[in-house]
């Protein structure tokens, strides 16, 4: 009996100590020299390895604790500090749940200790079609409790604050995605420096960034019809164009051709590890012109029209094969570009199937025009009102741009919540590894990737404060390009690549390129005595020097395109030369109708040779800076390479020809 009561009243005794031990202990504090326990499971995933080993790294950075990174035993361990992953020890604590959104994580301080677990799976943890909620879950603490950013990839671009104490009282939170996957794909990766590419693909998991989503909508045709040979045994499902049956289009009212497709979707072998499954058309034009197909365009359409709409008849195949579809497979969604002639949503269909995803393609870059904004912003609100599934196809920072800072961060920041409100439930945009001029963009968007409604000044705050004491310096430097653009914007025709590449003079005119460089040097100055600030500055300043250099050469091409050196897309002979690579002899209409716009002006041979030594110095001098700083991710050498290795965009040898030209000719 006595035992007995010993024994109660050591349970007791316990109990009470315990519950006191829960309040003295309840919050966690980390400090200099502390060792500091990490428990991951026993069995660990490599995204539960590598989320300790980070969770380590930076512990140590931003507080002077010396982590260790223990594996928990088969029974439990409740000796950690940490417990990272789907610790045995996790799983007991009461505020576990089983149940987490696909990438999500939950972050909890609770009676001293602190857990992160996330929806993980197993594979390479900087692979982007890997689930890491885990990580997400480290990396999400990383920025918000011990305060570090990473700006851009790479080791100078990761600021950390100076070690200090870090208390943290009890708490806990669930995040996961807003949109279910969110890419951002640097295109010409492949021409950088190898080391680049895997920094790239850390930072974007550091930004949450992924696509684990199983689901694609490219052209599908090639795939289901081209590639199955099934062209060659039903050529009638074909598009009749100019009198015969032909690719790349199809017969979209054809019956047979339809139930083919349903049954595509279901069965062919690509498809069978996605959720959503394309079905978009071929790339490029001829359309059928059968009196079935032309009887779903609306009434009145006008054929000989460039801007001819077949909206109608490729959304009312693309409602039917959905509809089948879901008879069949509830769970499989079927997906389409809204794209070229289109785009626009069918006007004889009100709502559409519910398993249809929409890829619209289009940039927020756009937006700085208002009539674009709005154009695109009605064609969203029209799309979302047929009731489809968007996806967003984007560019962030495209070759188009030169690798020049084309910020638009207010127009980031304005849409990411409306396209968020307005159906879409993903994005994959392209990007260069041009982080010192279009840094900001990819900051912003990649953050609001992954939560739209999150505050974009805080976000943009956080990243200028990675510049130190040459903050505010930063922040001006890149705000003088992006008003540049707003207040030349109307001198940008539209956003084809001809239209572009003859406009820079006027979109960064020779006083916005001295008052940045005006910030920038302001910046210098704050930034000496901090040697990472003056780093970072001296980073932005690549991206500068690499800008002067751009925006003027671009400026002589063009003149020296109108005074008749043959430089593709400044001069119409250039172009005609340009398009032998693809055994074609027209030029397209819309290039036609530039050149008619912009006639020749010629210049005096004085003029001419002053400004072709110009741009021999000008072409090396680009060529100088990609290569100097191509182990940086702050100006894109990538596109250059491409250029070089497919003999495309060839300036620089015809400004040499043309100056040799001129120098051995005599007179005028
Ligand atoms: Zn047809």
């Amino acid at each position: 009996m006595s035992k007995i009561i010993s024994c109660v009243s050591l349970c007791l005794f316990l109990l009470i100590g315990g519950m006191l031990s829960v309040h003295a202990d309840s919050g966690l504090t980390i400090k200099q020299g502390q060792p500091f326990k990490i428990i991951c499971p026993a069995q660990a995933l490599p995204v539960e390895k590598t989320a300790a080993a980070e969770l380590a790294v930076y512990l140590e950075k931003t507080t002077g604790a010396k982590p260790q990174v223990v594996a928990e035993s088969a029974s439990g361990d409740a000796s950690g500090n940490a417990y990272i992953g789907q610790c045995a020890f996790t799983r007991q604590q009461k505020f576990y749940q089983k149940e987490l959104k696909p990438e999500g994580f939950q972050v909890t301080v609770d009676n001293g200790k602190l857990f992160i677990y996330g929806s993980d799976q197993n594979g390479d943890p900087y692979a982007a079609d890997i689930r890491t909620g885990t990580l997400f879950g480290v990396y999400d603490f990383i920025e918000k409790e011990l305060g570090v950013a990473w700006l851009w990839p790479g080791e100078l671009g990761e600021d950390v604050p100076a070690p200090r104490e870090i208390e943290l009282k009890d708490f806990s939170r669930s995040d996961s995605p807003r949109f279910m996957f969110r890419l951002m794909t640097h295109y010409f990766n492949r021409y950088e420096p190898p080391q680049i590419k895997k920094e790239i693909s850390v930072w974007a998991k550091r930004m949450k960034l992924s696509k684990v989503w199983k689901g694609w909508a490219g052209h599908s045709w090639d795939t289901y019809m081209f590639k199955t040979g099934m062209d060659k045994q039903r050529p009638e499902w074909l598009a009749l164009w100019e009198g015969q049956r032909k690719k790349p289009h199809c017969c979209t009212s054809n019956q047979e051709f339809r139930d083919y497709i349903v049954d595509q979707c279901l069965t062919s072998k690509m498809n069978q590890k996605y959720n959503v499954v394309s079905i978009s058309p071929s790339d490029g034009y001829g359309f059928c012109e059968c009196e079935k197909c032309r009887a779903l365009d609306p009434k009145g359409t006008d054929y000989s029209s460039p801007a001819v709409s077949v909206s109608d008849r490729y959304w009312a195949y693309a409602n039917y094969v959905a509809g089948e579809v879901k008879k069949k497979n509830p769970n499989l969604g079927v997906a389409m570009f809204a794209y070229t002639a289109y785009r626009d949503p069918p006007s004889n269909i009100a709502k559409m199937e519910d398993n249809i995803y929409v890829s619209f393609t289009f940039s927020k870059a756009y937006f700085v025009k208002p009539d674009q904004k709005k154009k695109y912003y009605e064609l969203i609100d029209r799309w979302n009102a047929k009731g489809v599934k968007m996806l967003g196809r984007e560019y962030w920072g495209m070759h188009y741009w030169m690798s020049l800072p084309f910020i638009f961060t207010s127009q980031i920041k304005d849409a990411m919540p409306y396209l968020y409100n307005h159906g879409f439930l993903g994005m994959d945009g392209e990007a260069e590894k041009s982080f010192a001029t279009q840094g900001p963009n990819y900051y912003l968007v990649a953050h609001l990737m992954w939560n739209p409604l999150a505050d974009a000044d805080k976000i943009m705050n956080r990243y200028y404060q990675g510049f130190g004491p040459a903050a505010e310096h930063i922040r001006k430097y890149y705000g003088v390009f992006e008003q540049s653009i707003l207040d030349n914007q109307d001198k940008i025709k539209d956003f084809s690549y001809r239209e572009l590449i003859n406009s820079w003079p006027e979109i960064f005119p020779e006083q916005t390129i001295a008052q940045a460089g005006k910030c920038l040097d302001e910046a210098i100055v704050a930034a000496s005595g901090n040697k990472t600030s003056m780093e970072r500055v001296k980073f932005v300043a690549v991206g500068y020097e690499y800008t002067k250099v751009m925006v003027e050469l671009l400026g002589i091409y063009r003149r020296l395109g109108r005074a008749g050196v043959p430089l593709n897309f400044f001069n119409r002979d250039g172009d005609l030369e340009e398009l032998k690579q693809y055994k074609m002899e027209k030029l397209p209409a819309g290039a036609e109708e530039f050149w008619k716009k912009h006639p020749a002006q010629p210049l005096e041979k004085i003029e001419k040779i002053r400004l072709l030594k110009r741009a021999q110095f000008l072409g090396n001098e680009r060529v100088r800076i990609l290569n100097q700083y191509a182990q940086l991710p702050a100006v894109a050498l990538g596109l250059y390479n491409y250029a070089e290795n497919t003999k495309k965009f060839q300036w620089h040898p015809v400004v040499l020809k043309a100056l040799a030209d001129e120098e051995t000719s005599k007179g005028n």
